[in-house]
């Protein structure tokens, strides 16, 4: 398994969903929902805010919004966005 994640938001990053450098190329490390041409979408973002984003969408695959958060808690410190 070498399934990579945003380093943002922990979404799986996919070829049609990776984020753009300045230069055009594919982000290895972002999604385009977070990074597009080499800068954060929304550079004023918390971590607290962005757990606060994506529990809606683990809600969506039958996750309870505080287990979601419990874990995104979890996990999200562990991304280079927030270290
Ligand atoms: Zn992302």
């Amino acid at each position: 398994m070498s399934e990579k994640l945003c380093q943002s938001c922990a979404m799986p990053l996919t070829e049609e969903l990776s984020g753009t450098e300045q230069n055009g190329a594919k982000s290895e490390e972002y999604c385009l929902y977070c990074y597009e041409q080499g800068a954060f979408k929304q550079p004023e973002l918390t971590m607290e805010q962005m757990i606060e984003i994506c529990i809606p969408f683990m809600q969506q695959s039958g996750m309870e919004a505080k287990q979601a958060r419990h874990l995104l808690q979890e996990f999200l410190p562990k991304l280079k966005r927030w270290q």
